[in-house]
């Protein structure tokens, strides 16, 4: 490496994927810097995943308090500080963003504070300082996607960062437009705190890329809580009036139109790629027509020393993918033999029950020629789900016929997110479901589901007849 730039490794953006990168370059001996124009720890733990699993948290709290009269617990009426709800959130997210400037000390890597645009391919401009490197990390994730109609004035229409500030007075009418993983989050965090929530989804199915079966089963426990849902509906527009939000919907298969009121509006229809003030094309780096900056499978760009990882690079927008990649291209530059090459990549709604699955849905199975097997293990058989109060859902495993290959894990029940790990452990190691039904698991735990799941694939499932 030559030794005339400033630094061996300058990293774009400090989300999850860019302090990976950052912290895995600097524990392989590079130079490194890190440039960050907001608050370290990107979308993630500050608008992101963080605090939207927080408000999830306390939500749930709030709705299974309700149900602790089964057993003998009788609470006070409930009454929700919001202020004291928003600073506690807040609270976590600060924590953990202080924790990676922390982390960037003690690693060494250089905290850049400011706006980085190219000036040329191995020269950043950071606010207004100029700053040249070896190789050059694009991190700058997404935003949220706009909805012609919908202005987002972050009050009464608001995308994902403006629904992470619970208004007091809790809305009364909440509008969820896009039935993707964010706008079932909050929607049910809405829900909980008392709002009478209504999500509306343009395609034929909510949660798109999941199993059809989890999907039906999410969906009928979402409604049983009180959520309405309502699919190839759009929002045409909305109108602010004395009385609330004004929204014209369209059933787009009818053309069907409706005016209904509503004191909130997320707008929650996708996330794009960000690389407003980065100026990549002074760097020769070539964006798509849908802003994404690609990289091959070691996280490189058309300019083989400017690398581009997380939300900015490519689908699925997912924290994990992002640290993933910020891992291989930290190890590319250091010459280890590093590459992006998952089986496959986890997807989790983090609603109670949960929606969690790994690898191929039964339909994407069979579309790629796979004659398979299903187990099915229902949550209502578990013991350990009996005590938690929470018995809706099921573990659901695609197995290939004749090898027994486990080929995807759908589930739909509580801590779902957490059982998942040992389905994405299977898929990657290659584990059949013999491997999974001989691996002794703790009784009475959720993750016994897993088990039985696969013994379920081959009928001999113990706790259900197996038909
Ligand atoms: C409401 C919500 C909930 C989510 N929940 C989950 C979840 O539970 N699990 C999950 O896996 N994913 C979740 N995600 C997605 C997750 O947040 C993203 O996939 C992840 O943050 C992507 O990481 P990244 O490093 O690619 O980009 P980002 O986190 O977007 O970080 C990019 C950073 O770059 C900075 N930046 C951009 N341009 C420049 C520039 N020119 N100069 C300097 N700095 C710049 C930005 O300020 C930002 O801090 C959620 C997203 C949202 C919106």
């Amino acid at each position: 490496m030559t030794k005339s730039y400033d630094f061996d490794v300058l990293v774009i953006g400090a989300g999850p994927g860019g302090y990976h990168a950052a912290i895995r370059a600097a524990q392989l001996g590079l130079k490194t810097a890190c440039a960050e124009r907001e608050s370290v720890g990107g979308v993630c733990l500050n608008v992101g995943c963080i605090p939207t699993k927080a408000l999830l948290h306390a939500g749930d709290i709030r709705a299974e308090a309700r149900h602790a009269s089964d057993f003998g617990l009788q609470l006070a009426e409930q009454r929700m500080d919001i202020a004291k709800l928003n600073g506690w959130k807040d609270g976590i997210v600060k924590k953990l963003t202080g924790g990676v400037s922390g982390l960037f000390k003690a690693n060494k890597v250089t905290h850049l504070i400011g706006n980085a645009s190219f000036v040329d391919d191995h020269t950043v401009q950071v606010g207004d300082k100029t700053y040249t490197a070896a190789s050059i990390i694009i991190a700058t994730g997404s935003e949220p996607a706009r909805l012609p109609g919908l202005d987002v004035d972050q009050q009464g229409i608001v995308d994902s960062t403006g629904a992470l500030v619970m208004p007091d007075p809790v809305p009364a009418r909440m509008l969820c437009v896009g039935g993707g993983v964010i706008g079932f989050e909050f929607a049910h965090i809405y829900n909980n705190m008392g709002s009478q929530v209504k999500v509306i989804e343009f395609l034929p199915t909510i949660i798109p890329g999941a199993d059809a079966d989890a999907v039906k089963a999410f969906q009928k426990s979402m409604e049983k809580q009180g959520i309405k849902v309502a699919v190839q509906t759009k929002a045409n527009r909305a109108e602010k009036k004395q009385d609330g939000i004004h929204v014209e919907l369209e059933n787009v298969k009818t053309g069907e139109k409706s005016v209904e009121v509503f004191d909130r509006v997320l707008v929650a229809v996708g996330r794009r790629p960000r690389t407003d003030g980065l100026n990549p094309e002074k760097a020769g780096v070539t964006v798509t027509e849908r802003g994404f900056v690609p990289a091959d499978s070691k996280q490189r760009t058309n300019v083989p020393h400017i690398y581009s990882i997380g939300d900015v690079a490519s689908n699925p927008m997912l924290a994990h993918k992002a640290m993933k990649e910020g891992l291989v291209a930290a190890e590319v530059i250091a010459g280890k033999p590093a590459e992006q090459d998952a089986v496959a990549i986890p997807g989790v709604v983090y609603t109670n029950p949960e929606l969690a699955w790994v690898g191929l849905t039964e339909q994407e199975a069979k579309d790629k020629g796979y004659e398979v097997k299903i187990g099915n293990f229902p949550f209502a058989a578990s013991g350990r789900a009996m005590t938690l109060q929470q018995t809706d859902g099921f573990v659901k495993m695609v197995v290939e016929k004749d090898t027994d290959l486990v080929l995807g894990v759908h589930i739909v029940g509580p801590r779902a997110s957490d059982i998942l790990s040992e389905a994405s452990l299977a898929l990657e190691m290659g584990a059949t479901a013999t491997d999974i039904a001989l691996t002794i698991h703790a009784h009475p735990t959720l993750g016994e589901a897993m088990l039985e799941g696969a013994e379920s694939a081959h009928k001999q499932a113990i706790h259900i007849v197996n038909r």
